[in-house]
């Protein structure tokens, strides 16, 4: 509940973003994450999972795109449109999966197995992203691996989707160590290598929430995201992007659901839902979305900053992987 005169302060924001956005040709992509108040503005002209807001600023004519989202997010609408002026409004607005793997760590991981496709989340930057064959986001890992149609796939960097990816195309998984090569499993039959990164935020649940809330609350419904650890996405009746997420409960007839993921998400799906009552485990907050105000919003506007640029070079070879990834769909 958000008191009146909060909303009114908002709505003043949200005229002023309104203005700023006509006068600088610039256009407002919104991830789902963002907080109730930026989400339900208005001032998005777009908002949706990373897949949808990939293809959306792929298409956009625009002059400036500000990405109401996390710098990875930014950066891949700026390795898409390098001749527009691409806006993050946060400091940082970073990502612990973003931040769990380099590019190093990637050239190594190829060297010690050779020919194999590399698979990357979105959730990288771009020097991680060039050094890949394709991205892919959770929208359409399953897709994406398959794809690729290859006995084995490296997938990095998070653990949790690798695994959850692997058990949804029946292959299995190993996660080598740092100073691991192939020779070290050349007696084990596995189709996927994974690496140790994991989301700060879906690596808090647990299989006991959901068996905790199904006890209160017969019938509900669990979601979870992919980034959520494979035992807790096992026990659960769903798990998809957080788009799809959203659909599986405007067309659920079930009247309660737990949602496990970023709260702010919890929070809009109950906004455009109100028939329906969201189980929430509101404690568990991204630091790095909820970095991105309506204040620092229309300061970006106004100023033009919180650039976001990617160098020429990796920028080309980041684009490879992201256009492979959209023509896969
Ligand atoms: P989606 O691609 O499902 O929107 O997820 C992005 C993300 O960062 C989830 O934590
Ligand atoms: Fe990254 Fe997790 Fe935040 Fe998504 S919720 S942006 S994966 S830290």
């Amino acid at each position: 509940i958000v008191p009146d005169f909060e909303l009114r302060y908002k709505a003043e924001i949200a005229d002023q973003i309104l203005a700023w956005k006509e006068k600088r040709n610039a256009v407002i992509l919104a991830h789902n994450y963002m907080e109730p108040a930026l989400f339900h503005s208005g001032i998005a002209d777009f908002s949706g999972d990373s897949l949808q807001l990939s293809r959306d600023a792929a298409e956009t004519d625009a002059d400036v795109i500000v990405f109401c989202g996390v710098r990875f997010m930014a950066e891949t609408a700026y390795i898409l449109n390098p001749t527009k002026t691409v806006l993050c409004p946060g400091k940082v607005a970073g990502c612990s999966l973003a931040a769990g793997i380099t590019a190093e760590d990637v050239r190594s991981l190829k060297k010690r197995f050779p020919g194999v496709p590399v698979v990357t989340y979105i959730n990288t930057y771009a020097d991680v992203k060039a050094e890949c064959d394709t991205c892919c986001t959770s929208g359409n890992a399953h897709k994406v691996v398959e794809a690729l149609n290859s006995d084995r796939v490296i997938f990095l960097p998070d653990a949790y989707l690798a695994g959850n990816v692997a058990k949804e195309t029946g292959r299995k998984i190993i996660y080598p160590q740092a100073h691991e090569t192939e020779d070290d499993y050349k007696d084990v039959d596995y189709q996927m290598i994974g690496w140790n990164a994991k989301c700060e935020v879906h690596d808090e649940f647990k299989v006991s929430d959901v068996e905790n809330a199904r006890k209160q609350f017969p019938g509900i419904k669990v979601i979870t995201h992919p980034e959520c650890p494979p035992d807790v996405v096992d026990v659960a009746d769903y798990s998809a992007s957080t788009s799809k997420m959203n659909d599986f409960v405007k067309n659920e007839t079930a009247k309660q659901f737990l949602i496990l993921t970023e709260c702010s998400m919890a929070d809009n799906i109950a906004a455009e839902n109100k028939d329906k009552e969201m189980v929430r485990m509101c404690s568990i907050r991204c630091p790095h979305m909820n970095e991105i105000t309506m204040e620092d919003t229309l300061a970006a506007l106004v100023e033009l900053q919180h650039k976001v640029t990617v160098e020429e070079e990796t920028r080309q070879r980041a684009l490879k992987s992201v256009q492979r990834m959209l023509e896969i769909g």
